[in-house]
């Protein structure tokens, strides 16, 4: 049979296979790993094989297969073994959500989202909430950002959870796809999340509480159904990407306004930093590209690690 991992727990895999039924499932013999080594070979949102288990008096399953993944995401454990974890697999759209002010999502932040989910290649989406508390001025800095972010390509909602305003055009977007929500403690993402579906109660709240209290939390997250057609991969405490390991050469490349200028810049190596003749600074003094993304571009290039780290888990 084949199925899609809902949930691990480190030896026992949570399955739901073709027949709508779930499965515990553990794995059969040894996976080879196609170029990833991490700590666990199997992660929600994987399509895996399995056989159900005749001698055993449960139902219960081998995972003999993994299919190739589409995508996922990582986490490296802190100690010095840098181990990865991959937390999730095969997601089809990561929610960005961001608010203006309470808590302020600033714009390196945002920037740093988009990389890191341009590297993983994720299709990411910002949901600019709480639109119901706007006064003059956010409302200017959020159609600003919005504007910003819609011209290379990033498409932007604008959502209120509590007044449950914009739901229905974030439905549509997620039917059919395995979705996540990301952002900054406090922007909204449970409140949003129970305003789409009321009945599923999500751990995020719970486990970053226990973070607070400094405890070392392992992350497990846990993929839902929901009622629209949709499926949610909820991964209690994280906030964030933080920036994956990658080469200086390569930030450009997560940065699609600089795409279509870079050629013209004098040398094909351009870091558009302190080069003469680089197109992307000429394109900066014409208001071609925003300073915020520049400015955040820098930033990356130049690699704050703590800043990275701060990105990740929840405060
Ligand atoms: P999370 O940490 O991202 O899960 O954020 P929560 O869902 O816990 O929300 C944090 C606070 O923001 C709560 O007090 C919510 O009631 C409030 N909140 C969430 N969405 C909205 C919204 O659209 N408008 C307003 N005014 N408050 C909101
Ligand atoms: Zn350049």
């Amino acid at each position: 049979m084949t199925g899609i991992v809902y949930k691990s727990t480190g030896s026992w895999y949570t399955v739901k296979a073709e027949d709508n039924q779930f499965y515990d499932c553990r794995i059969k013999g040894k996976f080879r790993m196609k170029g990833i080594k991490s700590t666990n070979p199997i992660a929600v949102g994987d399509v895996v094989d399995f056989e159900i288990d005749e001698t055993s008096d449960a139902i219960t399953g081998s995972i003999h297969n993994i299919h190739d993944r589409k995508n996922y995401i990582v986490r490296k454990s802190v100690n010095l073994s840098k181990q990865t974890h991959i937390i999730a697999s095969n997601i089809d759209i990561v929610f960005l959500l961001v608010t203006i002010n309470n808590p302020i999502t600033t714009t390196s932040f945002i920037d740093r989202f988009l990389v890191t989910a341009e590297a993983y290649h994720i299709k990411a989406v910002l949901i600019f909430n709480k639109v119901d508390t706007y006064d003059d001025a956010t409302l200017d800095e959020q159609l600003f950002l919005q504007y910003t972010y819609n011209q290379i390509g990033y498409e932007c909602l604008r959502v209120s959870a509590t007044a449950k305003k914009g739901l229905d055009e974030l439905k549509q977007m997620m039917e059919g796809k395995v979705c996540m929500f990301s952002g900054h403690s406090g922007v909204g993402k449970s409140t949003l999340v129970n305003a789409l579906e009321p009945n599923l109660n999500l751990k995020t709240k719970q486990i970053s509480d226990i973070h607070q209290q400094g405890q070392h939390t392992t992350t497990f997250a846990e993929m839902f159904d929901l009622s629209f057609n949709s499926k949610i991969i909820d991964t209690p405490g994280i906030r964030g990407f933080g920036i994956v390991d990658m080469e200086k050469s390569e930030i450009k490349g997560y940065f699609p306004e600089f795409f279509e200028l870079e050629d013209q810049c004098k040398f094909n190596n351009c870091l558009h930093k302190d080069e003469p003749n680089c197109a992307i600074k000429n394109a900066l003094e014409e208001d071609k590209i925003a300073w915020s993304r520049y400015k955040s571009y820098l930033q990356i290039l130049e690699g704050d690690e703590e800043q990275y780290r701060n990105d990740i888990y929840a405060d």
